[in-house]
């Protein structure tokens, strides 16, 4: 419910002042729907004298749906992913779909440059600390803290060095160690708007849109009256009210990763899903939230993830490298931003 209710306050920021429709105006289209756990909202402005424009919005709920199903789920038997962390003992050569093979590609890129701390590995550890159950919170009783030795065991199986890639005519063979599983949780949100941005730029009677998937969203084209996108950034302290937003013109993605998503309460301490692969405990950098902005939305994702795990510092350089805006909440109510994302936002305050 209480996810519910943000979204909703990412689609009242998202929306600003674009409801007003006249007989030359693009149509409205909105939609409300769940999948990939979380809640998709559309508003799709399309040309009014458009045949099908009112398609559009169930074209692209059923693109998400269809990349869940077929690719990115380790929940749904149907999916690339849940196949690949259930093959046969032995079985270190796998053929995947193109698809799934860009989409790790980029993340072994992250891997990389972010020197471990994001990595699609960490299913087993994710496992441990059973953040499935912690989708409203999980309580005291209903939630243990894994033992020492056992989160150490299970990084032992956390190996995306290992993980080879090669592009052939249809898809990639990927080359997989025993023991390791797949975890897109972090990307999979990002990487279905880079698809969903291909099926808008494919259709000349939209001009344009905001469309969010839980936390990242994707603002594209121009708003009938010709004024900026508005995003919302939501605030840690208080997860029914905004820090302030984002101002953007123009096609971009935003990722936003916070530890106030998903969490277990225990002893007074936040255990969130955020784990920094180095310890296999919860990122503990000194921030609450991590907003990126990039014309990716696989980076916007992967990125706003892993400079959670680093900390504002080193955090910084990761998005900078790869040309992206960050704006940090520090664990003191704090806001940390790049110089663009300085030039967008607007504090509530
Ligand atoms: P992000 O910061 O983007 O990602 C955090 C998530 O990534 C964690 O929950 C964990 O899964 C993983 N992670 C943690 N630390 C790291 C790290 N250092 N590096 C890399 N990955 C890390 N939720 C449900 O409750 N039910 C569902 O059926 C369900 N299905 C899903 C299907 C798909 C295809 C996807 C993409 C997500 C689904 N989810 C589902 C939600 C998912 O499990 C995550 O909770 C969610 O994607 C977290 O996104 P975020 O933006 O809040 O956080
Ligand atoms: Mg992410």
């Amino acid at each position: 419910m209480k996810r519910i209710f943000v979204a909703a306050l990412f689609l009242a920021a998202v929306v600003l002042g674009g409801c007003g429709q006249n007989a030359r105006q693009p149509v409205l289209y909105r939609d409300t729907d769940i999948a990939m756990g979380t809640v998709i909202q559309q508003n799709i402005y399309v040309r009014n004298d458009a045949e099908d424009g009112g398609t559009v919005t169930e074209e692209i709920l059923g693109l998400i749906r269809r990349m869940e199903q077929e690719t990115l789920s380790r929940r749904l038997e149907t999916a690339e992913i849940y196949l690949i962390n259930r093959r046969r003992e032995g079985e270190a050569h796998l053929q995947i779909s193109e698809e799934l093979g860009e989409i790790l590609m980029e993340c072994q890129d992250v891997w990389e440059a972010s020197q471990g701390a994001f990595d699609v590995t960490l299913a087993p550890v994710i496992r441990l600390w059973d953040i499935d159950k912690w989708s409203e919170g999980a309580q005291e009783g209903t939630f243990a803290v894994p033992e020492r030795q056992e989160i150490l065991q299970a990084l032992e199986n956390c190996r995306s060095g290992e993980i080879r890639l090669a592009k052939q005519e249809n898809g990639y063979e990927m080359e997989l160690p025993a023991g390791t599983e797949l975890d897109l949780g972090a990307v999979g949100k990002g990487a279905a708007l880079d698809e969903i941005r291909r099926v808008l730029e494919q259709r000349e009677e939209i001009s344009g849109g905001v469309i969010s998937v839980g936390g990242s969203i994707l603002v594209y084209g121009a708003k009938p009256d010709g004024s900026s996108w508005k995003v919302a950034i939501v605030n840690p302290a208080d997860t029914a009210s905004a820090i302030g937003y984002m101002s953007l013109k123009g096609t971009w993605c935003v990722s936003t990763s916070g530890d106030y998503e998903r969490y277990a309460m225990v002893d007074g301490i936040r255990y969130h899903h955020i784990l920094n692969p180095a310890t296999g405990y919860p990122a503990d950098s000194g921030v609450r939230s991590v907003t990126v902005l990039s014309d990716s939305g696989l980076l916007s994702d992967a990125l706003s993830t892993a400079c959670f795990v680093l900390g504002i510092e080193e955090g910084m350089e990761l998005a900078e490298k790869y040309g992206a805006e960050a704006l940090f909440v520090d664990t003191k109510g704090n806001i940390v931003m790049s110089p663009g994302m300085e030039e967008c936002f607007t504090s509530a305050k």
